[in-house]
């Protein structure tokens, strides 16, 4: 919803302000799908407000659901398609949150990728993808949020920061920034001006390799950042807030696996004890690449070097929901 919009509107009838505050709190309870149903407002006033503006920006196109998690397609006003993932982690609800349509940065890896980038997503989309997903679950709730849908959240700066604004505010929809996590490919301005919002927002960051040359291969970004420029960053970000930084690994065969790749891993975490490594299983996409076949071997030099990792549970490949399995196709 617009919250500014709808304000606005209501000041300009001159109701009183309780009004505004009652139709926000309902908005942000995910009881409600739409104004008709505020049982507590005045009838003229959910019928008018109905009439007006819809509750949410954007509308289910299709749902799939596998045991893990669930994928919806959800419908723009301008007739442009994103997907949300929710996924079920036993003891909470994590919502895995788009801020593009598609994503001009173009990861050999990933599907979304491949779509380019159609528009950013306004404050209300990104917003209304927790709401839709609560409204859903109602009287459960989204209860941790990652940034790790289409797009490149960093790309679309203004927007992701007044979105999560909402998301925090202890009126609004009152998630803790320590439940929330950012990725990004590596925009290097960016990752200063988040460091220096000083937040307690994670921030995840999309390496993959450690190897100049193939990294630039993986991921276009990287000609314009370096790994000298991000891995400067990004020690000014730890140095800055003290925050662990996830820096992401998705294995790929005999590309970012080999013994050699390690010792470059190494080499890029110097003597930053924040950043931590998390694995990630290279889930399948049209004409990809293949998963690596060396894992275990890759693991153990991990190990064997000191390095901290973790391993990512993969979630959703069946309804192809995982990590860069996203993709619309926005012509039809
Ligand atoms: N644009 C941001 C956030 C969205 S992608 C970024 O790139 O960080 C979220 C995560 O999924 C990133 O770490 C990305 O590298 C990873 N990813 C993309 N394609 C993947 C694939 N095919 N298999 C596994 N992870 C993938
Ligand atoms: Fe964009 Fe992230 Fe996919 Fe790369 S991995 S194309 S940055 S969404």
């Amino acid at each position: 919803m617009d919250i500014i919009a709808v304000k606005n509107y209501l000041k300009s009838l001159n109701l009183p302000d309780f009004r505004a505050k009652q139709i926000i709190k309902n908005y942000f309870s995910g009881h409600y799908s739409d104004f008709a149903s505020m049982s507590d407002l005045p009838l003229a006033l959910r019928t008018d407000l109905d009439n007006k503006y819809p509750l949410l920006s954007v509308t289910e196109s299709n749902l799939l659901k596998s045991t893990d998690s669930q994928k919806v397609a959800l419908k723009l006003h301008d007739g442009l398609y994103i997907e949300s993932v929710l996924m079920d982690y036993g003891d909470w609800l994590t919502a895995c949150i788009s801020t593009q349509v598609g994503c001009p940065l173009g990861c050999t890896f990933c599907a979304t990728g491949k779509m380019g980038l159609k528009r950013n997503l306004t404050i209300e989309e990104i917003v209304d993808q927790i709401i839709y997903w609560n409204i859903k679950l109602f009287p459960k709730y989204v209860g941790r949020l990652v940034f790790m849908g289409m797009g490149e959240p960093f790309l679309n700066w203004d927007n992701l920061i007044e979105a999560l604004k909402i998301i925090n505010d202890k009126n609004y929809l009152n998630i803790g920034s320590r439940k929330i996590s950012i990725s990004s490919a590596g925009i290097v301005p960016k990752i200063i001006e988040f460091a220096n919002l000083n937040t307690e927002i994670n921030l995840a960051l999309s390496l993959h390799s450690a190897d100049q040359k193939v990294r630039q291969q993986l991921m276009p970004i990287a000609k314009q950042y370096s790994l000298a420029e991000l891995k400067k960053a990004l020690d000014f970000y730890t140095h800055k807030t003290n925050r662990q930084v996830m820096l992401e690994y998705i294995l790929i065969d005999n590309q970012n696996d080999q013994p050699e790749d390690i010792k470059l891993l190494k080499e890029f975490i110097g003597n930053n004890f924040l950043f931590h490594i998390n694995i990630i299983p290279l889930n399948p996409v049209k004409g990809g690449l293949i998963p690596s076949t060396h894992q275990k071997e890759f693991v153990d030099g991990l190990d064997k070097a000191g390095i901290p990792f973790t391993i990512r549970r993969s979630v959703g490949r069946s309804i192809n929901s995982a990590c860069g399995q996203l993709i619309i196709n926005n012509n039809q």
